[in-house]
């Protein structure tokens, strides 16, 4: 995936202590969250993450829910074969290079890894179709590792707020790493989709819910809009006699 640099202006990078509330409130509003992709064991998780890129949770869940009834091993998978795994993803876009991936990582835990899926960043990055972000997903969501995945609504947010300034993913994940509180590492990828994806979106932000907008440097932030209706505006103090 190309990324496009953040260009919006913001006010400035959040304090320490401004991070330490941002998370606080973003926790307060979900204790443990949960990734929204569907799986049954690390496995799963592996693929779902895999043909999730460039693609909806709700549409690859649409897809996984069938497959993964037939197909919730590597030696399953193997035995479906690359032509029916083609069959049941074919709504996922990049079907093709994805089922040639999801194959062939399996065939490759099968060979060299027990069937297991390996806990380790490195023998994660070697499988066809598993780059530092998805390494990141399944560390996090089925190892229980502090790893924050940068995904494009992470990324998002980490720009705007001031909260981890950054012109690459990488660069992004490597200042969520310094300055999100060790306490919060877990869940901190978890949190910060959420807010992206349903509160802080990339077209119009929903700043007027949004719960962190007093601590987030977004120099744009948007106001309360009625449909169909004028602006919001104070209402004028009656004047002086
Ligand atoms: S105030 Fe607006 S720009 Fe800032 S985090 Fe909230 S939704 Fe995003």
């Amino acid at each position: 995936m190309r990324w496009r640099p953040f260009t919006a202006k913001i006010a400035g990078v959040m304090k320490k202590s401004d991070v330490v509330a941002f998370f606080d409130r973003l926790a307060a509003g979900i204790d443990i969250p949960r990734s929204e992709l569907e799986y049954k064991n690390p496995y799963t998780l592996l693929v779902a993450v895999v043909l999730s890129a460039q693609a909806t949770d709700v549409g690859v869940n649409k897809a996984t829910g069938p497959l993964f009834k037939v197909a919730d091993t590597p030696e399953k998978m193997l035995s479906l074969g690359e032509a029916r795994l083609k069959d049941m993803i074919k709504t996922i876009g990049l079907f093709n290079s994805k089922a040639k991936n999801v194959i062939a990582l399996s065939r490759i835990l099968v060979e060299k890894h027990g069937s297991a899926v390996p806990e380790d960043r490195e023998s994660l990055e070697a499988l066809p179709g598993v780059g530092r972000k998805t390494a990141n997903v399944v560390l996090n969501v089925a190892f229980g590792q502090p790893t924050i995945a940068v995904d494009t609504h992470i990324f998002r947010v980490g720009n705007r707020t001031g909260l981890a300034p950054g012109k690459t993913p990488l660069a992004v994940e490597q200042k969520l790493e310094k300055v999100v509180p060790a306490d919060r590492k877990l869940y901190a990828h978890h949190w910060l989709i959420l807010h992206g994806r349903y509160v802080c979106k990339a077209r119009t932000p929903d700043c007027a819910r949004c719960v962190v907008r007093d601590l987030c440097a977004y120099k744009a932030k948007t106001t309360l809009q009625v449909p169909g209706k004028a602006k919001r505006t104070a209402k004028k103090k009656p004047a002086k006699r």
